[in-house]
């Protein structure tokens, strides 16, 4: 039929690498968009996949799907979530080796989703065996538990996660997933206390006051109305049209049953929550020196009899401070604001150290005991790049954390690929690429990066301010490319920054941070006294999640960021030894709305994901490559001249099976010590040669 699209025109190519000719950005938007409108939003750049949030139910992710990709070769089906798990798992068993699937985008393109339905179809789809259910069960539904303490309202995206999660799901030799194991990272307590213009603070709160049945919430003296807390209502978005926080509720109950919550685990999880809504609501007055005073303590009774401890040694706690002179201790009275300060501190220690306890009970739940050999495939899924109209040390922290990320998948795909072809001796024009490592270095080097200035200043109380903090980068960091200070931004950028400010060049993009609250938030300052009284706490989880020795030594605390710094470093370590696989998120545009594609924000994402770079690679690179014994000893069977035995060099063995194979001169490169395949359909037929032989 005159002018009928071909297949081919309609949905566009499935793999950017068979692009055609055209490896320019444009080429690269267009496929993407022309699929995204016949609502496919998935497309591999060999094995990497790229997903566009469609913002909208597909039906792509039923069990059916889910059995349909089972087993298949990666490039037989439609591009899906479902083929880049099963791939990863099916070579995780033929290789008997650990690997990771990292899964990267901005805040809101889907990386949270893309983990839930990867954790799904392993779930669902390897083999079973009842005894493994009940495991299975508890890891699919930690996830709204976790979502419903870790996750929040936020500008970009009504599900927004707050902390970043890493898990590892266990499986044991015959395939089955038999165990799980979370490492949580840098929950942003800070939204406990304190919440933006049109953000929220997390589900929990929300679930528990409007889902909480009556008996609950009479016990816990809570209202059932979130515009009585000060910490919910701070701005008017209590109800948000895609949360349903009462169904929430029932799932997040059910859950907690299921993963070996008792009763009294969950009076004392309650206990707490609703504690921290009534600390909100406890106000100070000025006595007549002008110093804090608890008029009615309404609100810090509920608090002591929730966590089980006396309110006298609460009310000290809340209102003076211990000082230790040199024979004996003074008691130093706070100021109004200072009494403030000292209540939110409380607010976000008891809170943050909860849900530490909470990973740590989930951990337990999904604990495999066997000894027997464990393979492993780890899901990374953390807080995307931020730029909020202000940003502060939270976005810091996850924007560095997102820089590591990008130096990662560098490190391992652009970098080490090409490194490798040169090592091998394989011809290769080298693909330029942007590094970012010189941001990372400029925000974590030692005793020069973002990172130790701000440690320095924070081991100067009294003297410091967050102002000093920011005359110290200007006189350090000044001169760097990517940093710049409202005194030298004239220079770099035409656009000004207000006092009291400074920008970060990000690979992602420019992102200016008020330095207000620096200091605080990474000291993240515990007076004491409060600790002990803590330590009291007839309440089981309180007393546990204060109970580390960390309050007896006398040594400084490592500092927020330092911490967070040490475990990324810890992840990169995790990761690095595994083989990774990818998964790009894209938002497809700002207003979360279905359907819309907005060309600048999806080029813009391309760009800084370094995705056309990522194509150059490939297409010109190779997808696999097995060092020669490896592949010989795998394929042996299927050329007479190599069964049962090749007797010469490996390298030659090779030659002579590939060669007997039929593949052509252009399909494959013979390096140093590896055979480099360009195109993974090559290996494919193979494969399926060897399992019918
Ligand atoms: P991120 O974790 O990257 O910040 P999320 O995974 O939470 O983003 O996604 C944000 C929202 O986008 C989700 O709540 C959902 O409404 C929508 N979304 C994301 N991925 C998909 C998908 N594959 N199908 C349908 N909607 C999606
Ligand atoms: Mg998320």
């Amino acid at each position: 039929m005159e002018g009928a699209l071909t297949a081919r025109d309609r949905v566009g190519i499935q793999d950017f690498v068979l692009l055609d000719t055209h490896t320019s950005e444009t080429a690269f938007l267009g496929n993407l968009k022309k699929r995204f409108s016949e609502d496919l939003i998935y497309t591999y750049i060999g094995t990497l996949l790229v997903s566009v949030n469609p913002y909208k139910e597909l039906d792509i992710y039923s069990k059916k799907q889910m059995d349909i990709y089972m087993g298949v070769n990666f490039f037989e089906l439609p591009p899906h979530i479902y083929a880049l798990a099963d791939n990863a798992y099916h070579t995780m068993m033929t290789e008997a080796n650990n690997h990771f699937i990292l899964i990267s985008g901005e805040s809101g393109a889907g990386k949270t989703e893309a983990s839930k339905k990867i954790l799904q179809y392993y779930a669902v789809s390897c083999p079973s065996t009842t005894l493994l259910d009940s495991v299975r069960d508890r890891m699919l539904v930690s996830n709204p538990v976790l979502e419903a303490f870790g996750n929040a309202k936020t500008l970009k995206n009504d599900n927004s996660s707050r902390f970043g999660k890493y898990m590892d799901i266990q499986f044991d030799i015959q395939g089955d997933a038999v165990g799980g194991h979370i490492l949580s990272y840098l929950l942003e307590k800070s939204r406990v206390v304190h919440q933006n213009h049109g953000e929220r603070n997390f589900h929990i709160f929300y679930q528990l006051v409007e889902g909480g049945e009556e008996d609950l919430l009479h016990q816990l003296g809570l209202e059932s109305n979130c515009q009585h807390y000060s910490y919910l209502v701070q701005d008017e978005c209590a109800n948000v049209t895609s949360i349903n926080d009462k169904n929430d509720w029932k799932t997040v109950r059910n859950a907690l049953s299921v993963i070996d919550f008792d009763e009294s685990d969950i009076q004392h999880l309650f206990g707490i929550i609703a504690s921290v809504l009534h600390l909100g609501n406890v106000q100070f007055e000025a006595d007549s020196k002008g110093y804090a005073t608890l008029n009615k303590n309404t609100e810090l009774r509920w608090v002591s009899t929730l966590l089980g401890i006396n309110v006298q040694l609460l009310q000290e706690g809340l209102t003076y401070r211990k000082i230790e002179a040199k024979t004996d201790e003074v008691l130093s009275p706070f100021t109004v604001d200072h009494a403030i300060y000292a209540r939110n501190a409380l607010a976000k220690a008891i809170y943050g150290r909860t849900f530490t306890w909470l990973v740590n009970k989930i951990n337990d739940s999904m604990e495999n005991k066997e000894p027997s050999r464990k393979t492993v495939i780890g899901l990374l899924d953390i807080y995307g790049f931020e730029v909020f109209y202000v940003n502060s040390f939270e976005q810091f922290c996850i924007n560095y954390c997102n820089e590591k990320l990008q130096q990662l998948f560098i490190q391992l795909t652009l970098k080490s690929e090409q490194e490798e072809y040169e090592a091998e001796g394989i011809g290769w024009e080298p693909v330029q690429f942007f590094n970012n490592k010189i941001i990372c270095d400029l925000v974590e080097e030692k005793h020069r990066g973002i990172i130790s200035v701000l440690d320095e200043e924070c081991l100067r109380p009294g003297e410091a301010t967050d102002f000093t903090f920011l005359e110290k980068l200007e006189e350090k960091m000044g001169s760097h490319p990517h940093f710049i200070t409202h005194k030298l931004s004239d220079k770099k950028t035409r656009k000004t920054l207000d006092r009291g400010n400074f920008r970060l060049l990000h690979y992602a993009g420019e992102v200016t941070y008020g330095v207000v609250g620096f200091i605080d938030k990474n000291n993240d300052m515990l007076y004491r006294n409060i600790k002990d009284v803590m330590r009291q706490s007839k309440n089981a989880i309180v007393r546990e999640c204060f109970a580390s020795t960390e309050s007896d030594s006398r040594r400084r605390p490592e500092t927020v960021a330092s911490q967070f710094k040490s475990s990324l470093l810890g992840l990169t370590d995790i990761l690095m030894s595994k083989e990774p696989w990818y998964v790009r998120c894209l938002k497809s545009n700002e207003s979360k709305q279905p359907g819309r594609f907005d060309d600048v924000l999806v080029r813009h994402q391309v760009k800084y994901l370094g995705l056309m770079e990522h194509l150059r690679v490939r297409r010109a690179g190779f997808a696999y490559r097995r060092r020669y014994e490896l592949f010989l000893q795998r394929y042996k069977p299927l050329c007479p001249a190599t069964w049962p035995h090749w007797r010469g060099v490996a390298a030659e063995g090779v030659e002579v099976l590939v060669q007997h194979l039929g593949y052509l001169p252009d399909e494959y490169k013979m390096g140093r010590t590896k055979i480099f395949i360009r195109h993974p359909r090559t290996l494919f037929a193979t494969e399926d040669a060897f399992e019918v032989c």
